[in-house]
């Protein structure tokens, strides 16, 4: 993909065309690969986003753990969400949340609170630190990722109370998962609202933008998001009520979709 690609990707024009101002609560996905040329690298493309919206504004980035480890360790554990959620996870200034496999890093005005707490919610249920941004008017930004990457829209399954919230992913996520806490003890969590698979979540694009709840730029061969949360979740909850296996994807090879889809027919 950045074979042609002749210019490097420029992080804060690209929030700049997508109307991101100084203040802005900020849930980021990303992919440094799919970012192609980028001068400087993740640490780069970090400053970039901070420094749009300064001392004021809110960062938060996954900073997911695939497959659960033996004992989660906010403070030691990378996240498998690539180079920039790991750099981002590794700064002094930002504060990981406390969940075996969903935890988020929290940089800025609101961090503490925002990642305060999520040892005592489920991965992105409600009162999540990403159900929090949301609600309270974060805008979730992909860059150079697709929604299949738009972990918000499991807050959207959450809210819903779809038939499979409780179905564990697979066999890894069936039994209790656990994580150190900031007093050093250990603290078990039950399998329950583990968010599912997120490969057809692409069909949440064309609705999201029908509402005009989706800003795009283009930035070379990268296609760069924002979607306002609070949208995202007065939309997604709704379409799910009416049909609530429209999110389950059809790959034959899923852990998760056929699973359900034959679980949930053999209830109906
Ligand atoms: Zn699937």
């Amino acid at each position: 993909m950045s074979r042609n690609q002749s210019i490097p990707f420029d992080t804060a024009h690209t929030l700049r065309r997508l109307g991101i101002k100084r203040g802005a609560r900020l849930l980021v996905h990303s992919s440094l690969k799919l970012l192609g040329w980028v001068e400087g690298g993740a640490d780069a493309v970090i400053d970039a986003i901070l420094g749009t919206v300064e001392e004021s504004g809110t960062v938060m980035m996954p900073a997911f753990t695939f497959p659960p480890v033996e004992v989660f360790d906010p403070a030691n554990t990378p996240t498998t969400m690539g180079a920039i959620s790991e750099a981002f996870r590794k700064r002094p200034d930002v504060t990981r949340s406390v969940h075996p496999t969903h935890s988020v890093s929290v940089w800025g005005a609101e961090k503490d609170r925002l990642a305060a707490g999520h040892e005592t919610a489920t991965a992105l249920g409600i009162g999540s630190p990403v159900h929090l941004i949301l609600d309270e008017g974060g805008d979730i930004i992909l860059l150079g990722v697709g929604h299949w990457a738009n972990s918000a829209v499991h807050v959207a399954e959450a809210i819903a109370r779809v038939p499979y919230l409780d179905i564990p992913y697979s066999d890894q996520y069936a039994r209790p998962l656990r994580a150190r806490l900031s007093d050093g003890s250990i603290r078990e969590f039950e399998p329950k609202e583990n968010p599912g698979c997120s490969i057809n979540f692409t069909a949440v694009e064309q609705p999201l933008k029908q509402h005009g709840f989706i800003a795009y730029h283009r930035e070379g061969n990268v296609l760069a998001q924002r979607i306002s949360g609070r949208g995202l979740l007065e939309v997604l909850p709704r379409m799910l009520s009416s049909n609530p296996l429209f999110l389950l994807c059809s790959w034959d090879l899923c852990p998760f979709c056929p699973n359900v889809k034959s679980s949930y027919k053999n209830t109906q």
